[in-house]
């Protein structure tokens, strides 16, 4: 129960990686706001859940307003905002020269690059606010730190993830309040799951243990982070990526 008493809004919470951290964070204490685009989904999530432990948010995260408005309701809901998680994104993209700008570039930054933005400047405010420090964690990419095929805007998107997080932690320190980004690999879910059987088993090969890696396992490391026992771990990435960013090429 590391997170008992804590208060927490996780976007894209209804699948993948945020319904898993949403998931692990009440089994650890906390009353969650499930914040989605898919506010259908993000109900049914909440319906499966404790009573009383969580309440879904409709939210598009590339609107400041309705990023603001998710973190007053979570407020409204819990009395108070510790942790957020900056987790809806979007993934996909095609070579750079077949780009139109207003369909591969501009949509994926609206979400992956200002959804996050917003979030950490709205959860700041908050935290500044109640005067009681608090907890901005955000998910990058393995992309968010190498070049890949069919990832130019993606990636770009990515790495101002990490950029936010090291001025947020820089800007913010001196009121309580940390920031961490992640940087998953190759994770089971439905944005990877599209994906044709041969290229998820080229996915599971480029990490060491030789599989994708379970939402549950990326839910496990928020929830540390999240806790004060996580509390120097400030202003930096962490890497969840089974390997993927320490090795090259296997010859087997
Ligand atoms: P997912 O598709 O299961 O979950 C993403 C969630 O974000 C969905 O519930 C979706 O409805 C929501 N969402 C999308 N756009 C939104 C918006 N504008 N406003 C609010 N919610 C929105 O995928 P996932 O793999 O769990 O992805 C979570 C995060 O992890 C993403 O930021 C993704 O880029 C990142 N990531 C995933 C992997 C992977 O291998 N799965 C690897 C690296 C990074």
């Amino acid at each position: 129960m590391r997170l008992a008493g804590k208060v927490a809004l996780i976007t894209g919470g209804a699948s993948g990686i945020g319904l898993a951290t949403v998931k692990k964070f009440i089994a650890e204490g906390a009353k969650v706001a499930v914040a989605d685009i898919d506010a259908t989904r993000a109900q049914e999530a909440v319906d499966t859940l404790p009573e009383g432990s969580a309440v879904a948010v409709g939210v598009n995260v590339s609107v400041f307003e309705e990023v603001e408005a998710a973190v007053q309701s979570t407020v409204d809901a819990f009395g108070k905002l510790d942790v957020i998680f900056n987790n809806a994104g979007i993934a996909g993209g095609k070579p750079l020269l077949d780009h139109d700008p207003a369909v591969d570039y501009h949509p994926m930054i609206r979400v992956d690059q200002d959804g996050v933005y917003y979030g950490i400047l709205a959860a700041g405010r908050q935290f500044k606010k109640q005067g009681t420090g608090g907890v901005i964690i955000s998910t990058s990419s393995i992309y968010g730190e190498q070049a890949a095929e069919l990832a130019f805007s993606y990636g770009a998107a990515k790495a101002a993830v990490i950029s936010f997080t090291r001025s947020a932690a820089y800007e913010l320190a001196e009121y309580g309040v940390r920031a961490v980004a992640i940087t998953p690999g190759r994770v089971g879910t439905p944005i990877i799951n599209q994906f044709s059987d041969e290229l998820k088993s080229l996915f599971a090969s480029e990490q060491l243990r030789n599989k994708m890696t379970e939402p549950e396992e990326i839910a496990n490391v928020v929830a540390f982070l999240a806790s004060d026992e996580a509390n120097v771990i400030n202003g930096t990435v962490v890497h969840v990526d089974d390997g993927y960013s320490a090795f090259k090429q296997r010859f087997d």
